[in-house]
Order: structure tokens, then C-alpha cells, then sequence
């Protein structure tokens, strides 16, 4: 009998933040068939290879958890328990830690990948009711420097423009990204802009010759950790060439004149040299700025994971402040989004240092309102641990308890094996996946299946503000369920009231009344409106309102006097020095068709065809140096620790610098295939996000 198939359902990517639209077919054989939404306004029916074969990592359950399992002491293995018996034991240590050592003694670390009802219901859980700040997410690792740079320049975590504007632009400046590989259905948006219009110009700024450099008028190939020399560099040219907005500046914005006084502290000979850039293509960088009518600058990781994140953040968003290149059609700073809901989680307070609904945990008025909201008596001043203390505070004792949702921090976390050592120290782990393959599975007191895509409902806000809707179509393998489910299963064996939801759309409604009044104010979009229309961007204040794909068009910004911040740079942590043992600096990052930790993708044999093992690509005379030759095994040292891989000599990486991909870790590969066994976690002060772009290491033949 041929299988029947039922009528397409619609939902979103669950990989990248460019947050494509799927439609999705179940058979009556429960096979899965998809392809992209032509009517997405996002993708327009179009998928990368990742998106593309997303179903295969739903049908193939094989590692996929089912049972709650628990061990009940280290002496012990895990056995299989009922979800009674998990939350029980959940809530008593939990309870006993608080009681005994105080609510900072425990800790959640959860994912950009947790949709956004999930996001919240564990900050409520974490922030208002087990009384610590200590929930902390992956989204750390990749946007926290970008969050302090639109909060201190416009006033709010308020990415201002949309996908649309690509087709309005004629200038992209795309700085420390690779979005042919990273975020590909936004790169054929670029790619089929300039294709129509060969007069757009784009500018790409990586150590690295990427595939992205494909498509540039201009590559500028600079220095790791040195781009916000190379932006002060263009400041100064637009200011000393006028090609400024003086009349914005001087209406919209505050800082202008230390701005300008600190961009001319050096000449553009010595930014030059300091960026190893040619001061010619500075030059004709900022011409081709200068000259723009619509002028995007975009951005990822390689701004943010920085211990400078942050100022390379302000110095590049104050390119298209001095321009007056914001809140105007094709103009303005996008930073991309790496998770599909990397977004939704900062809307709902998903960072140690802030609450839900963008309120400011620094604000007593803010925790007031959010405690009352939430009827607890308060919520705790003090900012949480972030990503990387949480670990040092499971190590040295200091917290007692940790709850890992939906991420594997045993291969993500920078310095690795100093996380191993954390886990291991930690009195009660407890894992929350959908996983067996997560290397961090392997040290839970407790381990807890997790519904996954497809499986459970919910929203997620992508890269561009907009909020879509993901229908629940398969139910989830054996015991497992959804994320939400079982935070709320632990908050009654707590004894807290306030969790008592009997569906997701009456969390997401919770959540809504949150933002009422505040600028990112959804109130206006029902859980039925996004059932009809799919999705829309923040905010939506009315439910007659279609959402707002562009802010700040009237130039008032969100700051207390509306005007935008053009800020000097400010304090900054050193990058790991090179030295004479330790010479080469080595960068991380992704590859084309893999994702994270690879506990998805790394089970579907297609996507292994473009690369299917880790490599070190190194410059040919830093080979030679060394005697490395194409394809020979090298060992990667310095002092935290080791990685082994192929060498792959290339002219694109710039010779003293060496790149690893950092999706590898060690249960499926082996230790010495994880990158962050050398990765520091050295953080830029301010938004605590580690500096995975700048490690000091020494390659050698082995
Ligand atoms: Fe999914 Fe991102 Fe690829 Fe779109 S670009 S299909 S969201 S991984």
C-alpha cells in the first residue's frame, strides 16, 4: 500500500537564526517529508542543507533518551526511574542545597535553542521562586557582547531592522561572519540582491578567505581581535572626508565629539599596521560607506566572542551612527543571531543580568514590578553567575547543583576540560536532552528525556525580531516530554504555586501581559493570531497592529533622552598573549553543514559529505615552518590542553593564524577531536562572553 500523506503543516527551522519557514508532511507510515515555505517572507521557500534534511533528525530515534534516569550516588549507575521518582529526588536536593548552603548554591545553564515559553517558565522558576539569578544560557557563548552593544548605543536589546532591508540596501559591511556557511539562506538573499544589482557593494572583514569573500567588492583580512581599529579607522576618514550625517548627530545621538576626538588619537598608518590591513582598503572601505544610501553593517562571532566583544560591537554600530544610517529603509546594525531562538531568550530574561520583558535587573523598580507580577515577595539584586562562573563555581565548591537544559557545555564551553573537571566536582547534575549522545549526559546524578522538534509547541523569535508559532505534529519517543512539561513537574514537587498552566498559550499570554507598555510589547499577538498569520515582528502592541519591521524610524531611540549613544570604546579584557611557545593564534568556528555539538546533524549521513572529520587549516609557510604537509596529523597544544586532527594547508587563513571547527567533542570522536580543550575563557568584562576567537597555540607534526 503506498503511504498516505497528510496536509502540510507549517513550522520553523529549529537550527540557525535566520529562522526559516518548513512545511512539514507526516505519512500514515510516520515518515516525514519537507521542503521550505514559499509564502515565508524569511526564506521564500528556500532551505540549506542543514534545513533541508531536518526531518531525518526526527524520524531517526535511535539516541534518541526516553526514561528518566538516576543514579543515587556516583558508586552507582544510572537506572532507569519514573518521572515521579526524577522530581522527587529533584526537588529534595534542591531543596537541601537552598536550605543548607542558600539559593545561589544551585544553578541552571539552558539553551537558545529552548523555545521561548520553555525560556521563560525557567527564569520564573529560577529567578522568582528558587530566589537566585544563577540561570544562565549558551547564548552567552555567542550574543552577550551584542546585547550591551545595542543596550548602551540605542537603549534597548533592539536589533532595528529586518531582512527586507537587505533588498533596500547598497552598502553590506559583513564583520566577523561567515553567513555562506552560518546563516546560507540569508547569504542567497545578499548573493541575489547584488546579482540584480551588480552596483551594491559588500565589504567582508575576516582573518579568514571565506566562502562568504566570494561575493565581496572588498575583503579586508584583519588582524584577530584588532576590528574595532580597523571601524575607528573608518570613523576617522568619514569625519575628516564629511561624509557624516551631522544634522542625525547632532538631533539623535550623545558622545559625538569624544567619539571623534578618540578615532583621530592614531593616523590611519597606524591603524593600518595595527590591522594589517592595507590604509588603501581602509580608504576605499569607508568611500564605498560614505558614498552609501542604504548601509547595513552585519556581524557574528567573530565581533562577539572577544574580550573586546563589546567595544568592537559599539565601534562598528557607531559607523552607522555617525552616517545616520538607522531606522531608515536598507540602513542600519544587524547582528546575526547564531540559535533559533537566541532572541526569544533574551526577551525573556534569559541572561544571568536580566529579567523578562527586557526589564533591568540593576532596576529595584524593574524587580518590583517583575516580583509582584510573578507574586513572589522579591527577586535577588545581585546579577547570577554567568556561563563560564558557573563553571569555576561548580569547581570550587561554591555552587553545589547544577541544571543543564537543551545544551551540551562539555564540548561548547570554552576550556573544556576545566568544565569536565566542574561537572565532576559538582554534588548533583542534572542533564535535561533529547540526546544520549550529549558528552555531557555522561556526568548526570540525573538525566531527563526532552521532547524535541516537531514534538512539543511553542514561538521562537529569529535574528529580525519576528516571532513565529511551532505546531507540535509527532509525540515525543517513550517518556519523554516537552521541556516546559517538565520544569512545571518540578515546580510542584518544590511547592510553587504559579506553574499551574494547562497549555502553552497560556504561558505565552502570561508572558505577553509582561511586555505591556515595555518596547518590545506583544500584547498584541495572540497565540490565535500566530496560528492564522504565522508569524510577526516585535513589537505588536494592538491586536490590529501588523508588527514592526523596522524601528526607531523616527529617530527616537530608547534611551531616557531618545537620543542614540556614540560611545568611545570602553574597558577590556587582554586576549590570551602569543608567545614564543605558544606563537600561532587560533580561531574557532563552524562548518557548512553542521551544527553545534553535532548531536543532530551529526546523524545524518548526507550532511557529512561536505566535511566529515576535523581539521586545522594552517597557513602554508607556518607549515612549512614546522614541516606540516597537506593532510598530515598535527597535535595543537598549549597549556589547557591538546587537539589532534589532519592539517589543511590554505592561503586563506592569514599566515600566524590557524582555525579549528569547533563542532567535535569527545564521546562520538574522542577527546582529541574537541576544540575547546585550547579555547580560553578569558571574557570581554562587560557582557562576561569568552574570547573563543583568540587562543595562543603551537602546532606541531605528530
Ligand atoms: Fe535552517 Fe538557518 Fe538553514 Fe534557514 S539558514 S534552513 S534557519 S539552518
Amino acid at each position: 500500500m503506498p503511504q498516505k500523506w497528510g496536509p502540510p503543516i507549517k513550522t520553523t527551522c529549529s537550527y540557525c537564526g535566520v529562522g526559516c519557514g518548513i512545511e512539514i508532511r507526516k505519512s500514515d507510515k510516520g515518515k516525514l517529508t519537507l521542503k521550505g515555505d514559499e509564502q515565508y517572507p524569511v526564506n521564500k521557500g528556500m532551505l540549506c542543507s542543514k534545513g533541508m534534511n531536518l526531518h531525518y533528525t526526527a524520524m531517526d530515534q535511535s539516541d534518541r533518551l526516553t526514561a528518566p534516569q538516576m543514579r543515587w550516588s556516583r558508586r552507582h549507575p544510572l537506572e532507569e526511574v519514573s518521572w515521579d521518582t526524577a522530581m522527587q529526588r529533584a526537588a529534595a536536593v534542591f531543596k537541601t542545597f537552598i536550605e543548607q548552603h542558600g539559593p545561589d548554591s544551585v544553578g541552571f545553564y539552558v539553551s537558545g535553542q529552548l523555545l521561548t515559553e520553555e525560556y521563560y517558565l525557567a527564569n520564573k522558576l529560577v529567578k522568582g521562586f528558587l530566589g537566585t539569578n544563577n540561570i544562565d544560557t549558551n547564548s552567552r557563548l555567542c550574543m552577550s557582547s551584542a546585547v550591551v552593544g545595542y543596550k548602551e548605543t540605542v537603549g534597548d536589546d533592539a536589533v532595528p531592522i529586518s531582512y527586507e532591508d537587505i533588498e533596500l540596501s547598497d552598502t553590506i559591511l559583513i564583520a566577523g561572519a561567515n553567513p555562506a556557511w552560518c546563516h546560507p539562506i540569508l547569504f542567497r538573499r545578499i548573493e541575489k540582491h547584488k546579482a540584480e544589482n551588480p552596483e551594491v557593494k559588500i565589504i567582508v572583514v575576516d582573518p579568514r578567505v571565506t566562502d562568504s569573500c566570494a561575493l565581496a567588492d572588498l575583503h579586508l583580512q584583519v588582524q584577530p581581535g584588532t576590528d574595532k581599529y580597523l571601524f575607528h579607522a573608518v570613523g576617522q576618514y568619514l569625519i575628516d572626508q564629511g561624509m557624516i550625517d551631522e544634522a542625525f548627530i547632532r538631533q539623535h545621538t550623545n558622545g559625538y565629539e569624544q567619539y571623534a576626538k578618540e578615532v583621530k588619537g592614531k593616523s590611519l598608518k597606524e591603524y593600518a599596521a595595527i590591522c594589517q590591513v592595507p590604509e588603501d582598503d581602509i580608504i576605499q572601505a569607508a568611500r564605498l560607506i560614505g558614498q552609501s544610501k542604504g548601509f547595513i553593517t552585519m556581524w557574528a562571532m567573530g565581533l562577539n566572542q572577544s574580550t573586546t566583544g563589546v567595544n568592537q560591537n559599539l565601534a562598528l554600530i557607531n559607523l552607522n551612527l555617525i552616517t545616520g544610517k538607522i531606522g531608515k529603509p536598507g540602513c542600519g546594525p544587524f547582528s546575526l543571531t547564531g540559535q533559533p531562538n537566541a532572541m526569544g531568550g533574551r526577551e525573556v530574561g534569559g541572561l544571568a543580568n536580566l529579567l523578562a520583558a527586557h526589564k533591568n535587573l540593576a532596576n529595584p523598580e524593574h524587580r518590583k514590578e517583575v516580583a509582584d507580577f510573578w507574586g513572589v515577595e522579591s527577586i535577588q539584586e545581585k546579577p547570577g553567575l554567568t556561563a563560564t562562573e558557573m563553571f569555576d563555581a561548580l569547581k570550587s565548591g561554591k555552587m553545589k547543583a547544577i541544571w543543564v537544559i537543551c545544551t551540551n557545555p562539555s564540548v561548547s564551553m570554552p576550556n573544556a576540560r576545566l568544565v569536565d573537571e566542574a561537572l565532576k566536582a559538582a554534588r548533583f547534575v542534572v542533564v535535561q536532552d533529547i540526546s544520549k549522545n550529549s558528552d555531557t549526559a555522561q556526568y548526570a546524578d540525573l538525566l531527563l528525556p526532552a521532547a524535541g522538534w516537531l514534538e512539543k509547541e511553542g514561538t521562537m523569535t529569529n535574528s529580525e525580531r519576528r516571532i513565529s508559532y511551532l505546531p507540535k505534529l509527532l509525540d515525543p519517543p517513550g517518556n519523554a516530554l516537552p521541556d516546559a512539561e517538565i520544569l512545571m513537574r518540578f515546580a510542584d514537587k518544590m511547592g510553587y504555586h504559579g506553574f499551574d498552566f494547562e497549555s502553552m498559550s497560556e504561558v505565552y499570554d502570561e508572558y505577553a501581559l509582561l511586555t505591556k507598555d515595555t518596547p518590545i510589547d506583544i500584547t498584541g499577538l495572540s497565540y490565535e493570531r500566530l496560528k492564522i498569520e504565522r508569524s510577526m515582528q516585535w513589537p505588536v502592541p494592538a491586536p490590529n497592529h501588523g508588527g514592526t519591521p523596522r524601528l526607531f524610524e523616527d529617530g527616537k531611540f530608547l534611551t531616557p533622552d531618545q537620543k542614540a549613544n556614540i560611545h568611545t570604546t570602553g574597558p577590556e579584557n587582554e586576549a590570551e598573549p602569543i608567545s614564543p611557545d605558544f606563537p600561532l593564534i587560533l580561531t574557532t568556528g563552524r562548518i557548512r553543514d553542521q551544527w553545534h555539538t553535532m548531536t543532530r546533524t551529526g546523524k545524518v549521513s548526507k550532511l557529512k559529505k561536505h566535511i566529515d572529520r576535523p581539521f586545522l587549516e594552517i597557513h602554508p609557510e607556518d607549515a612549512a615552518q614546522r614541516g606540516i604537509t597537506e593532510g598530515m596529523p598535527v597535535l595543537i597544544s598549549n597549556a589547557r590542553g591538546e587537539v589532534q586532527v589532519a592539517a589543511r594547508l590554505s592561503t586563506a587563513i592569514k599566515k600566524g593564524v590557524v582555525f579549528l571547527p569547533m563542532h567535535w567533542g569527545k564521546k562520538l570522536n574522542g577527546d582529541l577531536n574537541r576544540a575547546n580543550n585550547l579555547t580560553s575563557e578569558r571574557y570581554d568584562p562587560k557582557s562576561k562572553q569568552p574570547g573563543f576567537k583568540f587562543s595562543a597555540v603551537e602546532v606541531v607534526p605528530y
